[in-house]
């Protein structure tokens, strides 16, 4: 019996998170158990750096796997996990690492403990709703399946001999690559990345059209800062997703955070909680982002920010 680690990597480098993931997995070990990894690449001869706490390590090798395809990852991982009688399959709680772990849930039809911060037998810690809450749960299920929380567990490296490596071509079902990534297009964001922007102007709801975001774009033009939205405006496609702040869009951290029309919804504030300043535009003295607000201008957003606008340029040619 083994408890089972899938590690996501960049040619053969192990990244931060999937190492927490061993680390958890390595504590779930009884007497008899082996800490096993799995690693998908399109070679088998992948070259592994880094110090890694499990005695081996899978490489699950596929012409497929050259690209991200989730199903088929998650089809090897069980595959794997038959094979080795696994009593846990771990992952770490990144985008990829839950979506992953997801369907290796929704194959086995098991439940899926995500994003958990501790683990002690079958009782699991796990951030919920953003990380405005912690749960604490007992999963029911004959093979634990969990991932780990980004950066809740430090990373443990293990001295002595480095893990054996040995690859495996698993067997894929044909849908399962119906599922992969076939093309990379850079998004459009005039090179203001939105995770790194020091300010973000945002609309929601109440600019009220996708054209009602022409004075959000000037502003943010002028103060050199990315767009972003709330997840009202991406469902009404106004803005694409890419722009999205909140729980299930980008987390920022600006210097300043200018919400222009939007509420302030708990799901949209996880996503700007690391802003350093928040000025609220809002039509509704009572919206809930006020109580975040460090500054607030009360009223109709185009009027406020075209006025901001005016104010910023007639400041510079002064
Ligand atoms: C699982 C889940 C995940 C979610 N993830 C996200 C997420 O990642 N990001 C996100 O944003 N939301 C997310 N949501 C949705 C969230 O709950 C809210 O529905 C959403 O954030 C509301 O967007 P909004 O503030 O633009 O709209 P509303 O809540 O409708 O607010 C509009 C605001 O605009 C103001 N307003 C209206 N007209 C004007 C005007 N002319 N001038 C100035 N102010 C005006 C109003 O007073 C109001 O405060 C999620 C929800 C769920 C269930």
């Amino acid at each position: 019996m083994s408890v089972l680690v899938y590690l996501e990597h960049a040619e053969g480098t192990v990244d931060e998170p999937s190492l927490q993931a061993a680390t958890v997995a390595s504590s779930l070990t009884g007497g008899d158990e082996d800490v096993h990894a799995v690693m998908a690449s399109d070679t088998v001869s992948l070259a592994l750096e880094g110090a890694l706490p499990v005695e081996v390590v899978h490489v699950a090798a596929h012409d497929a796997f050259g690209s991200y395809a989730p199903l088929a990852i998650a089809e090897a991982i069980v595959e794997l996990a038959g094979t080795l009688d696994a009593t846990a399959v771990v992952g770490p709680g990144t985008e990829r690492g839950n979506e992953v772990l997801a369907h290796v849930a929704a194959v086995l039809d098991l439940p899926l403990a995500a994003n958990c911060v501790s683990v002690a037998g079958v009782a699991v810690t796990r951030v919920r709703w953003g990380g405005s809450l912690l749960e604490e749960a007992r999963v029911d299920a004959p093979t634990l399946l969990l991932t780990v929380q980004p950066h809740a567990v430090a990373a443990a490296t293990r001295a002595g001999d480095a893990p054996s490596v040995e690859a495996f071509t698993p067997t894929l079902s044909e849908g399962a690559l119906a599922l992969r990534v076939v093309e990379r297009v850079g998004a459009a964001t005039g090179g203001i990345s939105l995770a790194d922007a020091k300010v973000v102007v945002s609309g929601g709801r109440g600019a009220g059209s996708e054209e009602g975001f022409a004075p959000i774009e000037e502003l943010a033009a002028l103060l050199g800062a990315a767009v972003g939205c709330s997840r009202a405006v991406t469902m009404a496609g106004w803005r694409p997703h890419t722009d999205q702040v909140g729980q299930t869009g980008t987390k920022i951290a600006p210097e300043i955070y200018i919400a222009c029309g939007i509420s302030g919804a708990t799901q949209h504030m996880a996503g700007c909680k690391g802003a350093k300043r928040i000025l609220a535009i809002n039509a509704d003295r009572e919206a809930p982002i006020l109580q975040s607000a460090d500054y607030a201008v009360i009223g109709d957003l185009h009027e406020v920010v075209p006025a901001i606008s005016a104010a910023i340029r007639a400041a510079r040619s002064g």
